[in-house]
């Protein structure tokens, strides 16, 4: 029920049905994906596979000695919060969910995926997996209350679950302020970006023209500069501003006001008037790869088309171009044939990503390109991404809902809200406090895949105010739990938009309280849930 709910909305329904469980003593099946909303809510889990059952037990056990190599592996894939900041490399699960009509009846339905089975992964005992392929296992016990279906049974209790390979994040410079940073190494600069969209009035008033004209507020005032070689990711809340803030880069929107530049060249101007030379240096990845594959036409022809239309190489190279992007993003040769509706999600969404790395653009903008994916196909995309921007050293801007998500792919974050960046920093001084309060509500919302860490959320009262009527002074005053700390108890963000405070390595947070109050009001929570 909270799949496609934003992480602070997300949160208040689960401390609501958390509380309705308490009161009114009822029994509740949670039917998710999310194994942080999982742990949030839930006394027992069944995990569920190709349509089994794999195993089931109380939510404390499942979560600290999982027993089957699929329930292992979706806990491995999950980013997390409090992980380590320098590992860039999540789990993933390789293959995907057989279709039911390729499913084997007389062996294990994860067979084909387990690397227990194929590596005979941590085994002393290699005769343990023989009957993987040749018999259906049965639910045997691994403890009185949790049973797994799977020949190894408990034998794999032996190895710790969460001890799988990490990948070492690289280190960045910051400078203080990024006027500083050489113009050799920004590729992007955005001042004072304004993306407006004028308000559909249906009146009689509107009509003869004698209505004030008003402005939905989408983007105001955003700048930012972008490292050539690094990633931006950009988190907020649905209506924050961030994809009409993509729009006004991509071209799709025109911007009201303010200036947009990739290497000199204007991004202000509509996508339908730009020079082919900057279409192919601003290349897109969708949320939805459905929206840019042809059903009719092979994967092959789909990628070799920009590739062509771009002249990105001599046109008997083309097919060798194809097969080069195709091995980038992981997909054997022979997808070239194979039409989108025998593609995974995951697939496609490589082929997206083949696609938009066609024309060797300078700059990929991502756009929620993994949020409608499971969790381990998720991780094998987010993986991608991160191999790609270290292979190619490409620049990216990663436009996401969840600040779990980007921290593996970002080497900078912008948080924005109302259409205004009211934090922004490297990754590293984004996850430690201080916290402009929004993305301090933001952290303490996404839920943690461990029974043990239920934390209170910081639950924002009422709704993201309408870009229409921008509230006065600070856009976050209307819902800020910290505000009340200040000395005039608040009144100044009611009047007065704060400036940025800069707190070092080009961190910055635009709020009234000054940095030192911002760490020391974080940690005092962190010692109180
Ligand atoms: S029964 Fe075999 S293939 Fe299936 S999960 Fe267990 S080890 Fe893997
Ligand atoms: S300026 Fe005031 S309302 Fe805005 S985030 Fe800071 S404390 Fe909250």
């Amino acid at each position: 029920p909270t799949t496609a709910l934003d992480v602070t909305v997300e949160a208040a329904v689960l401390e609501l049905i958390e509380d309705l469980k308490k009161d009114f003593n009822t029994g509740i099946i949670f039917i998710t994906h999310n194994l942080g909303v999982v742990a949030k809510v839930s006394d027992r889990l069944c995990v569920m596979y190709a349509g089994e059952m794999v195993e089931e037990g109380p939510i404390e056990e499942m979560f600290e000695s999982p027993a089957h190599p699929y329930t292992r592996g979706l806990l491995c894939c999950v980013p997390r919060i409090g992980d380590d900041l320098t590992n860039n490399r999540l789990w993933s699960i390789e293959g995907r969910v057989p279709h039911p009509a390729e499913r084997e009846k007389d062996a294990c339905i994860f067979a084909p995926r387990c690397d227990w089975r194929k590596k005979g992964l941590n085994l002393s005992d290699k005769s343990l997996v023989k009957d993987c392929l040749v018999k259906h296992p049965q639910l045997v016990s691994i403890s009185d209350d949790h049973r797994s279906r799977c020949f190894l049974g408990r034998e794999t209790l032996k190895v710790p679950w969460n001890d799988y390979f990490r990948g070492q994040r690289r280190t960045l410079e910051h400078t203080e302020i990024d006027d500083d940073l050489d113009t050799t190494d920004r590729l992007m600069t955005v001042d004072n970006l304004k993306v407006w969209y004028n308000e559909r009035n249906p009146s009689l008033r509107a009509m003869l023209g004698l209505a004030k004209k008003r402005h939905v507020k989408a983007v105001e005032d955003v700048s930012l500069r972008v490292i050539k070689g690094t990633t931006l990711g950009v988190v907020g809340e649905s209506g924050c501003g961030k994809s009409s803030l993509v729009k006004g880069l991509i071209g799709l929107e025109k911007p009201t006001g303010g200036k947009a530049e990739l290497m000199g060249l204007d991004l202000t101007i509509p996508v339908k008037n730009r020079d082919l030379s900057l279409i192919r240096e601003l290349q897109m990845v969708f949320q939805n790869p459905d929206s840019v594959l042809n059903p009719s036409y092979c994967i092959g022809q789909q990628i070799a088309r920009p590739i062509r239309k771009f002249g990105t190489v001599p046109k008997r190279e083309v097919r060798q171009e194809v097969e080069r992007l195709l091995r980038r993003v992981k997909l054997a040769k022979y997808y070239y044939n194979r039409y989108p509706r025998q593609l995974s999600g995951g697939e496609k969404q490589r082929v997206g990503i083949a696609r938009a790395l066609a024309s060797r653009p300078s700059m990929v903008i991502c756009d929620e390109p993994v949020s409608a994916l499971d969790v381990s196909v998720q991780a094998a995309v987010l993986n991608l991404l991160n191999e790609i921007k270290e292979e190619t050293a490409s620049t990216m801007v990663f436009i996401a809902h969840d600040l779990s998500v980007v921290r593996f792919i970002s080497d900078y974050i912008a948080v924005m809200y109302l259409g205004e960046i009211v934090e922004f920093g490297p990754v590293e001084r984004i996850y430690p406090p201080p916290y402009h309060p929004y993305t301090e509500a933001l952290l303490s919302s996404i839920p943690i895949p461990d029974p043990k860490a239920r934390k209170r959320s910081i639950v924002l009262g009422g709704d993201v105010p309408s870009p229409m009527n921008r509230p006065s002074g600070c856009c976050f005053h209307t819902r800020c739990p910290r505000r009340s700390v200040l000395p005039d108890g608040g009144a100044i963000c009611e009047k007065e938009a704060p400036a940025y405070q800069r707190l070092g390595d080009g961190h910055r947070i635009a709020c009234h309280i000054p940095g030192e109050q911002l760490t020391q009001l974080a940690e005092e929570r962190a010692k109180a849930v």
